[in-house]
């Protein structure tokens, strides 16, 4: 079973991707992940994207989709979670075409319906564990008082540098221009489901794990 997780910076992609793995062993690709991989490592494509990156505008198709072949090519998985991935027209299509060469099937997309109030107070309140991700709220769900991660212990925390107001606003505008269509896309193609991202986290789970289970 492969899904997606569509829905605008800080509506929770993450945190669902992170639990499906957990409960499924299912395999999250999160293009926003491994294009943060290549700019820690230092990597051609790394510095080419920072700039891009820290202005909340998106990569090219170009680079996100060679990311995600190299991927479906090289992992086998019960099941793929596509986080973040695709975000326009031209990824969508080309996620239909890579998933076809590699004989699989798109089960559902999950839109997660937030709305921009919360985001913009989620996003420039969040932080996340440097280890295992999971993620923090300065206002709803501080860091614990003795600094250690209450999932695995961690002492590290980071917050991201397109995590501020004004990349926040960039990042929504591409999210309305060219990921929003998304929505209508896969409609048209059967494959839409919406949950309420703004519910809490254990309700989402829910409603995602019935989607999931009925694909
Ligand atoms: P995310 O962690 O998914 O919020 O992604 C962080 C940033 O990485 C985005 O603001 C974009 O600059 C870039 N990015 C991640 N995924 C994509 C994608 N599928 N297409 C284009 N840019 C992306």
């Amino acid at each position: 079973m492969n899904i997606i997780l569509l829905g605008p910076p800080g509506a929770g992609k993450g945190t669902q991707a992170r639990h499906l793995v957990e409960k499924r062993g299912m395999v999250q690709l999160s293009t926003g992940d491994m294009l943060r991989d290549a700019r820690t490592s230092g990597t051609e494509m790394g510095k080419i994207v920072a700039d891009v990156m820290d202005r909340g505008e998106l990569v090219t198709d170009e680079i996100v989709i060679g990311l995600i072949r190299e991927k479906l090519e090289t992992t086998s998985a019960n099941g793929f979670i596509f986080d973040g991935f695709p975000r326009t027209l031209g990824q969508a299509d080309a996620l239909g075409e890579l998933l076809a060469e590699e004989g699989q099937e798109l089960g559902a997309a999950i839109a997660m319906e937030v709305d921009d109030e919360a985001l913009v107070e989620r996003i420039t309140a969040r932080s996340t564990c440097a280890s295992c991700g999971e993620v923090y709220n300065d206002k709803t769900k501080p860091i614990p008082a003795d600094g250690k991660c209450s999932n695995c212990g961690s002492t590290e925390f980071k917050r991201r540098a397109d995590d501020n107001e004004e990349s926040l606003k960039t990042r929504l505008m591409e999210y309305y221009k060219k990921t929003s269509p998304l929505i209508g896309y896969y409609y048209a193609k059967g494959k839409l489901s919406t949950v309420d991202g703004l519910a809490d986290i254990a309700k989402v789970q829910a409603s995602i794990a019935k989607i999931v289970d009925e694909a």
